[in-house]
């Protein structure tokens, strides 16, 4: 399973589903993928293999942000419905999750018995109570740091807000994810082989970090807001390295 993002100038389809493909190797049941234009957000997702996501991605929607994920089922059987990308009530927040957050159902009956759940997902308890927070009155970024310090379990996370077209918000716990940098713009991804594509620089990150991505800038915050610095390194990884038996 894995996590993919891009935010730039360029068109994001090709960019997640080639690294969607770089992260096969992982295993997975299912995949898809979350597109930003001016339109809103554009959410293309199916079980089964890559080659059967590209099917159903409309060529015609073109986007500077997105975000992908292949999924390996641990809450809800591999199908379309449970396949991430996962969206709260209102469609505002989209979320793409690799882990397993273990206090969904305390977190279900405490915070969400007015929400009408679609999937049989951990994931979507997560998305839901951003956007109950928001309704709420917190900003996002506060209403996504409030969301992760109820979460137990682990997490890869990207999410979009589609009243916001400069960020991709970004956190882990316990399973990998690194940003990657570019010139004007910024990716992510569960192993930096996914996005060697665009970029070989990344910026490894820590448990219980929320990273705000935007095309130019990368800021990383601890729980407590406070801005961590911290130096990119150059990844080197290619297939051989693979198939040479290497890697991981
Ligand atoms: N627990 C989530 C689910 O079952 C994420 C699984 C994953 O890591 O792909 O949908």
């Amino acid at each position: 399973c894995g996590i993919v993002g891009y935010i730039g100038q360029d068109d994001s389809k090709e960019i997640l589903l080639k690294g969607l493909e770089k992260l096969e190797y992982r295993g997975y049941d299912s995949a898809g993928i979350a597109l930003k234009n001016e339109n809103g957000v554009h959410v293309f997702k199916e079980k089964g293999r890559i080659a059967d996501l590209r099917e159903i991605v409309n060529g015609d929607v073109v986007a500077n942000i997105g975000i992908g994920h292949t999924r390996w089922a641990t809450h809800g059987i591999p199908s379309r419905v449970n396949s991430h990308p996962h969206q709260s009530t209102s469609g505002r927040f989209t979320l793409v999750h690799n882990g397993v957050i273990e206090n969904y159902d305390i977190l279900k009956r405490e915070y969400l018995t007015d929400v009408t759940f679609i999937s049989e997902t951990d994931t979507e308890v997560i998305v839901q109570l951003i956007e109950l927070f928001v309704q709420e009155g917190l900003e996002v970024l506060e209403a996504f740091r409030k969301t992760l310090t109820l979460l137990h379990g682990s997490y890869a996370l990207a999410l979009l807000d589609e009243q916001d077209d400069e960020t991709i918000y970004v956190a882990k716990n316990k399973s990998p994810l690194l940003v990657g940098l570019g010139d004007d713009f910024n990716v992510v991804a569960s192993d930096a082989m996914a996005m060697l594509q665009v970029t070989d620089q990344y910026v490894e990150l820590m448990d219980k970090e929320i990273v705000i991505v935007t095309k130019n800038e990368v800021t990383i915050q601890n729980l407590n807001g406070e801005i961590m610095i911290r130096e990119p390194y150059t990844a080197e990884l290619d297939a051989s390295d693979i198939e040479k038996g290497t890697y991981p």
